[in-house]
């Protein structure tokens, strides 16, 4: 085959291989789903380095999760035909933000060792904040509170600038002060929350220009993945980092490693302005599923306002899906009015229609996926191809159990759902205090852990002296014990807690991480607190705390790990080599599996009614593109579900069939059985009377469930009746509000 260039270039159409090629100046990849996007960035960095463009260090590379920035480089690999040694600034907006901080963490009054702190954390301390001024939680919850310090993290806005109105939603008007005193008490804490990450190199990067030079200078190459979903403080950073570098001479002094000093010193004699800056965005507006999380689809629709010269590519050819799915898909997306609207073709042949299958109830749905996926797995096919994307977290519960007994392996992606478990956080809770001896948070969760007799009281007054003296609870701790405030019992307890901290950090010099983990859990007697434990669940526990040593042998240190933890949400399976993957639509994004299933298509869970409620006709625009998201998640097959009956905290309500499943084309798709049993007293003709206002089925049967239902949604303007409320927990509410990536919240 006569094929022009290097080899990772062949197979590309002209249009991949043209955004790959024009390395000089920005460009920017406007494609739908499965066009190879993903693939083009990857492409253009191996190009990059092959035609000696760049070093690794110096190329900006972007991806949406952790686990998305690890595949890259594993692809990048087979691409070259050998491990690429160290691509320090591949990965998140967070890592890279939190990388950038640690280096100058001092002009943020941070230690380079500080903690990132997740969404609990976060709220813990507001909820003291409130205490310490004397607002009510109850009437004014802490995380509201988060969640509004979250959004002006996201829209790049530092306590000084949030406008008066806004502040004033919260306490009246005391929101801006109470972000302000958050953001002292995170600088005493020597802790940064997930928007800090970013906001503080963009503050760093405004206020220190000889600093933000450095890093334009080094980053010859920036690409981004996902450029749908960036949110302000992402498009500042971006934007500051994007410009070419002044013509000021570089300040001396590497960012990381030093062999790179004289590389960054020549790079200033350079006539830097000369240089235009390389940045490649890619992205979909399609795909925008983070709006309620601050993200600005404008950030990809004003790219060449934004970045003139901007050589536009878009891509039309689908690799991914059959003629089936992609059609269903486009046909969905449709819908929608606020797009730009783009053509999607595949060569590849019609495959199997997208099935829609009613259920009784959403236990029903999980034994009847449980079946399928056992068909599939009889067939020979991998249980890696398979996923199950929902879209509120709760629904992963019904799916766990029923994977359990039936002994199938599943892995939760997007859900650090182990490192949530109660013992896995006090057990980091102790490795954070060796690391950070600042870190109170993780000092008062376990200072009582097992208990020790050192109560409320105890901790109250270590609070005060630490406030008082501002130092931390570990130091007050340290000065209390040599007073007579506390009880013998007490005192002695406390200070064979300062002095066993004492030592494990001597001891972390000599003693690999993970021994060290195994004695601070043992000697601390919190392994010993739950093999005494009587408990059904005491067992699991100490099986977990066990993993949790073994995890850490992936890392280098304990820095290292604890990073990890704070940063990374996405678990990637680990023990087990082939699972089906359960995760929530929008963590499914820029992912692909031959099979997907898609259950609770229902009024109210999707669309979501809170969205609706919240953001009304955007709202449901971006449900929609979440429906997208998902049918174009699959190769060969979509499956979509809905269950007539839905739990929801306990409380039974009878559903609607999504709105979205009436926005398919008959064409392509298909109404099955249930597998999991009869939903209709095993009628077997209620298929297609389910869907008498679905495109598919322009005949008009009817149950009377059906005619209710319909009825009720008339009534009710859109919303769902049948008893639906809004309110109950769904992935907006799971991952709001103070998460901020999808590797970083918390479920
Ligand atoms: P999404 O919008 O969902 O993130 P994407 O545009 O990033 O999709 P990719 O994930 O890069 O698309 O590509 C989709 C699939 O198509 C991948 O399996 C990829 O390897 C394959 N693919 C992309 N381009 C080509 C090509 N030129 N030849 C063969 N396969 C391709
Ligand atoms: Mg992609």
């Amino acid at each position: 085959r006569a094929s022009v260039g290097p080899k990772y270039l062949t197979g590309l159409n002209p249009e991949q291989r043209e955004a790959v090629e024009t390395l000089d100046g920005p460009v920017l990849v406007l494609a739908g789903a499965g066009t190879g996007k993903t693939r083009v960035l990857t492409t253009r960095i191996a190009h990059i380095l092959s035609q000696g463009r760049a070093r690794p260090a110096e190329i900006l590379s972007v991806t949406f999760t952790n686990k998305a920035a690890r595949e890259m480089k594993h692809r990048l690999g087979q691409m070259l035909g050998h491990a690429v040694e160290g691509m320090p600034w591949l990965g998140t907006f967070h890592s890279i933000g939190g990388r950038i901080l640690r280096f100058h963490a001092e002009l943020a009054q941070l230690k380079s060792n500080f903690t990132v702190l997740d969404v609990d954390d976060q709220v813990r301390l507001l909820k003291q904040l409130l205490q310490a001024e004397n607002i009510d939680d109850k009437r004014w919850p802490a995380r509201m509170l988060a969640g509004l310090i979250d959004g002006w993290k996201n829209r790049g806005l530092m306590p000084s600038q949030v406008p008066a109105g806004e502040a004033a939603v919260f306490a009246n008007g005391k929101g801006g002060k109470l972000y302000a005193s958050y953001q002292e008490r995170l600088k005493i804490l020597n802790a940064a929350d997930f928007g800090d990450l970013l906001l503080e190199n963009i503050r760093i990067f405004r206020e220190h220009p000889d600093i933000l030079r450095q890093y334009q200078q080094r980053f010859k190459f920036i690409l981004v993945d996902e450029y749908q979903d960036t949110n302000v403080a992402q498009y500042l950073w971006l934007r500051l980092l994007s410009q070419a570098p002044s013509p000021a001479a570089a300040a001396p002094g590497a960012i990381d490693d030093p062999s790179s000093d004289a590389a960054a010193a020549a790079q200033a004699l350079a006539p830097a302005a000369a240089r235009p800056k390389n940045i490649c965005c890619v992205g979909d507006d399609d795909q925008s599923i983070y709006g309620w999380r601050g993200a600005e689809v404008d950030n990809i629709l004003r790219f060449d306002h934004d970045f003139p010269g901007a050589k536009v590519i878009r891509l039309e050819r689908n690799y991914r899906s059959t003629g089936h799915i992609l059609a269903a898909a486009s046909h969905l997306i449709a819908h929608n009015e606020g797009r730009l609207g783009k053509t999607l073709r595949t060569e590849d042949h019609d495959g199997e229609k997208v099935t829609v299958t009613g259920s009784w109830d959403s236990e029903e749905e999980a034994r009847g996926i449980g079946e399928e996926i056992e068909q599939i797995q009889r067939k020979g096919e991998k249980l890696n191809e398979i996923a199950i994307l929902v879209r509120a977290s709760y629904q992963m519960r019904e799916f766990e159990d029923r994977f359990v007994t039936l002994g199938l392996p599943y892995r939760v992606i997007g859900g650090p759902r182990f490192y949530e478990r109660a013992e896995i956080r006090d057990a980091l809770a102790y490795l954070r205090v060796i690391n950070s001896p600042a870190d109170d948070l993780a000092f008062e969760r376990i200072v009582n852990v097992p208990k020790r007799g050192l109560g409320d009281a105890t901790v109250q007054m270590l609070h005060d002296h630490a406030r008082k003296r501002r130092i931390p609870l570990f130091e007050a701790a340290r000065a209390v014990v040599e007073t007579d405030e506390l009880k013998p019992k007490a005192r002695g307890s406390l200070r064979e807690v300062v002095a066993q901290f004492d030592r494990w950090r001597a001891q972390r010099e000599v003693t690999a991480h993970t021994d060290l983990a195994q004695i601070v859990l043992d000697e601390s007697g919190y392994t010993e607190m739950w093999q005494k434990d009587r408990s059904a669940d005491a067992a699991g526990r100490l099986e977990n705390l066990k993993e949790l040593v073994r995890s850490m042998e992936e890392f280098e240190n304990l820095q290292g790990f604890l990073e990890h933890i704070s940063l990374v949400m996405d678990r990637d399976g680990g023990a087990e080599d082939d699972a089906v993957s359960l995760m929530t639509l929008h963590s499914a994004k820029g992912l692909e599996f031959d099979n997907v299933f898609l259950p609770g298509w229902e009024e109210g869970l999707f669309p979501s009614q809170r969205t609706l409620d919240e953001q009304g006709r955007a709202g449901l625009e971006e449900e929609r593109r979440l429906g997208h998201v998902g049918i174009t998640r699959a190769r060969r097959r979509a499956m979509i579900y809905f269950a007539t009956n839905r739990r929801i905290h306990g409380t039974w309500s009878t559903t609607i069939p999504s709105r979205f499943l009436d926005e398919l084309p008959a064409a392509n798709v298909e109404i099955t059985e249930s597998k999991g049993g009869s939903a209709w007293g095993g009628t077997g003709g209620y298929g297609a009377s389910r869907f008498d206002d679905m495109e598919a089925f322009g005949s008009s049967y009817s149950t009377p469930g059906w005619q209710r239902a319909q009825a009720n949604r008339n009534r009710g303007g859109g919303r769902s009746g049948g008893g639906r409320s809004g309110g109950f927990e769904e992935e907006a509410a799971t991952f709001s509000p103070s998460s901020s990536d999808p590797d970083f919240g918390s479920f």
